[in-house]
């Protein structure tokens, strides 16, 4: 069993790609070539924002959010210890300080109620990550930022296609990030993300950004990147447009049935406290793209062993809160985010595609209860 199978979706999109790839091979234009905007223009449609500005990766797409958002040294950018460390690591890369900010124990996403708490005069900007899938609550976030004034990047890197009472992810904040890593709900074959905005402003200092600064040839008002999306990646992202909406259906109908599954075998719940095995609790209206499927056990390492064992693929995302990794060690004295910490040591995530059979989801759900129960005794 693999744990993204990449192999079936190319199957059905294969000629789709190759007809796409050759297409830029024949016309040649490999940086900024006609698919960019084309991409550009169907994803815009699809987020229901009026820009997409594509970008080299989902690191690259926070940085340039930031520069456009001119956050710099002395400033400070709220985010989340509990996520991938791009997060942190661009706003630091600016000059700026993270401020860590708690998450809920239940969705992972950054606790809107620690919020208000966090801001200073110094807070530039609140960063909440969409984690696994699911949008962080992007509302209550808005409305906070809102009284401050602050404008709110989405790190949508892991829930591009989701949505929030039928918006979607990357259009419910001042600028949305996502990435197009070939393991994210939207994958490129190789590094691609993009920054999407409703404001015509902020858009044309992105797409300046990505671009060296540059507003006309050889003429730069501003630092920049080389932050721009390749055309072949833009090829392959349009093919692969055409089968998403069906595999986000997919990813919501794989990652409940995992949840029925792990329930009918005794082994879950989504309250913490009892049962062996947690479930991810998904916020009502809301559609997780499950970027990941992750549970927590209380034996992490065991289970993992034990899965293995029997063929089965998991990984931990993630092990160590981003406050408590060696480049950042901040308030950890204090225990200043006790959630983040706690969790990290039990979470672990499943094999998730939109390609897993029925079949597959037994054997890993037997293979859970029986670990976990295991581990319990
Ligand atoms: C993957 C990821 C990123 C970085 O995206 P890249 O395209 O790999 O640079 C940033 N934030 C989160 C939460 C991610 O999962």
């Amino acid at each position: 069993m693999q744990f993204i199978d990449l192999k079936t979706q190319y199957s059905l999109i294969e000629e789709n790609v190759k007809a796409r790839i050759e297409t830029v091979l024949r016309h040649g234009q490999f940086v900024m070539g006609p698919e960019i905007q084309e991409l550009e223009e169907r994803l815009a449609e699809f987020v229901g924002v009026r820009h997409c500005i594509g970008m080299s990766s989902g690191t690259d797409a926070l940085l340039a959010a930031m520069m456009a958002l001119e956050i710099g040294r002395g400033d400070e950018v709220i985010t989340t210890p509990f996520t991938f460390i791009a997060t942190g690591e661009m706003i630091a890369l600016l000059g700026a300080r993270p401020i860590f900010v708690d998450i809920d124990p239940v969705t992972y996403n950054l606790d809107p109620d620690l919020l208000e708490d966090a801001i200073t005069g110094r807070t530039r900007a609140i960063m909440p990550v969409s984690l696994y899938g699911q949008c962080a609550e992007m509302d209550a976030i808005n409305a906070v930022a809102e009284r401050h004034r602050l404008p709110v990047i989405e790190d949508a890197a892991q829930s591009f296609g989701a949505s929030d009472r039928g918006r979607r992810s990357c259009g419910l904040s001042t600028i949305g990030c996502t990435s197009f890593f070939p393991a994210k709900p939207l994958g490129a074959y190789g590094d691609g993300g993009a920054c999407f905005t409703g404001d015509d402003a902020l858009a044309k200092k992105l797409r300046e950004i990505r671009n060296h600064g540059q507003d006309r040839r050889y003429h730069h008002p501003s630092l920049g990147l080389n932050g721009r999306l390749d055309t072949i990646q833009a090829a392959v992202l349009l093919a692969k447009m055409d089968v998403f909406p069906d595999e986000i259906a997919a990813r919501s109908r794989l990652g409940d049935r995992y949840t029925a599954l792990l329930s009918e075998r005794g082994a879950a719940s989504t309250a913490t406290g009892g049962a062996a095995v947690l479930t991810p609790a998904i916020r009502p209206d809301n559609l997780s793209v499950y970027a990941q499927y992750t549970i927590q056990v209380p034996d992490r390492d065991e289970v993992a062993t034990r899965l293995q064992d029997r063929g089965i693929p998991t990984a931990v995302h993630y092990p160590v809160p981003l406050n408590e990794q060696p480049v950042f060690h901040v308030g950890l004295e204090t225990g200043a985010t006790p959630v983040s910490a706690d969790v990290a040591k039990r979470v672990i995530s499943l094999p998730m595609h939109p390609y897993l059979s029925e079949n597959e989801q037994i054997q890993v759900a037997d293979a859970v209860a029986k670990a976990a129960g295991l581990t319990l005794s």
